[in-house]
């Protein structure tokens, strides 16, 4: 396993993160557990979660995936080998079940997420702290323009930023992230923090796979000289990348047949380009799969590639995807796609 340092702190983590988004929903605890034992023993020490998951959100199920990462947290008694990330949700995105809605991220809110998650995942302190997506009106979760539109009150990151530094102070968190973050929301968490003298952000998770490379055109370069790297989520486009929904398959069992909900990579061009992906891993003897993955985990700007999965077997591929370099003819053969078909699923 290779290890890459976390921003500016002293933390190094593994290039590969375990997601959860499925525990809870898709996965039992048993199998939580299971894939947590696994991910442990092939050298993977960092774990990805929310206090919103799993996903799909229901009031039924929320904490759920929390909850079984603490039991195996109490279980294995390893608290301290494990570099942990979860999430306080934002307003909207249809989710009213989490505080009634009360998700604007002001100090009460962030501070009731964080005692929540700290309760469910059994431990005193998390190691980053991320929010998981803007609580301003901007452009994120697929949307590519920007449109300014009216806000009740502005940004205010400065209020955000002091209730994270307080629960930092209380060593309830060690580190800061955002999510699903535009530049000009990265670049202003840092000036703030830079104004006032309050912890800077150290990671920023968003979407990044072979369908949607939208991150380098402006958060790339604010990661490099920022020292703030990606945590790249969906590295396989929901699965999509894998193949498995080409020509109209719906796979039982499978992310995009169960949810309907889940368009993002469903587009047309996304699946012209997939079919050139695919025919391009196998071309070359690949897996599509440990193309897509070892593509993002090679990506320079990226500090943890986070992988998910519904299965040991997919789980097992997935990390195996370490042991595949991508010779030069293969990222040219992947650059040449993108030229012709630039994020067809941002
Ligand atoms: P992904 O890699 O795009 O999709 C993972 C899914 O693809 C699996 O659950 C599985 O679903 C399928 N799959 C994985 N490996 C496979 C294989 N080898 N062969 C065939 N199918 C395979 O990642 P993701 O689950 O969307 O995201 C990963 C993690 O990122 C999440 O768990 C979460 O921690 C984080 N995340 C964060 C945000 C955010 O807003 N910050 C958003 C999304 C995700 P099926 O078995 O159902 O097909």
């Amino acid at each position: 396993m290779e290890y890459r340092r976390l921003g500016h702190t002293d933390i190094k983590v593994s290039v590969l993160c375990l997601g959860t988004m499925t525990w809870g929903e898709q996965n039992s605890e048993a199998e939580a557990h299971a894939q947590l034992d696994y991910a442990v023993a092939q050298g993977i020490n960092f774990i990805d979660t929310a206090e919103m998951y799993p996903v799909p959100p229901r009031p039924e199920t929320q904490g759920r995936t929390e909850t079984y990462i603490g039991t195996w947290l109490r279980a294995r008694g390893r608290r301290d080998d494990i570099i942990l990330a979860t999430k306080v949700t934002g307003p909207g995105n249809g989710i009213k079940h989490i505080r009634d809605g009360r998700t604007r991220f002001t100090e009460p809110v962030i501070r009731e997420a964080l005692e929540g998650s700290l309760r469910r995942l059994q431990t005193d302190y998390v190691d980053l702290y991320q929010l998981h997506w803007p609580d301003r009106r901007t452009n994120f979760f697929g949307q590519l323009g920007y449109t300014p539109m009216e806000e009740k009150e502005p940004p205010h990151i400065e209020e955000t930023l002091t209730a994270l530094a307080r629960l930092v102070e209380e060593g309830k968190v060690r580190y800061i992230g955002l999510s699903n973050e535009s530049p000009w929301g990265v670049m202003s968490f840092l000036a703030a923090a830079e104004r006032l003298g309050l912890p800077r952000v150290v990671s920023i998770q968003n979407p990044y796979n072979l369908l949607n490379r939208s991150f380098e055109i402006g958060l790339a370069e604010v990661s490099h000289r920022e020292q703030v790297g990606l945590l790249a989520y969906s590295p396989l486009a929901f699965g999509m990348l894998t193949g498995k929904y080409l020509d109209g398959a719906r796979p039982a069992g499978s992310r995009i047949t169960l949810y309907s909900r889940f368009t993002r990579y469903l587009k047309e061009e996304g699946q012209r380009a997939t079919a050139e992906y695919v025919r391009l891993a196998r071309e070359h003897g690949l897996s599509p799969a440990q193309m897509a993955l070892a593509f993002v985990t090679s990506r320079p700007f990226v500090t943890s590639n986070i992988i998910g999965a519904t299965s040991m077997e997919q789980l097992a591929e997935n990390v195996a995807s370490l042991d595949v370099a991508l010779l030069d003819e293969v990222l040219a053969g992947i650059e040449a796609i993108h030229t012709c078909q630039p994020n067809p699923c941002p």
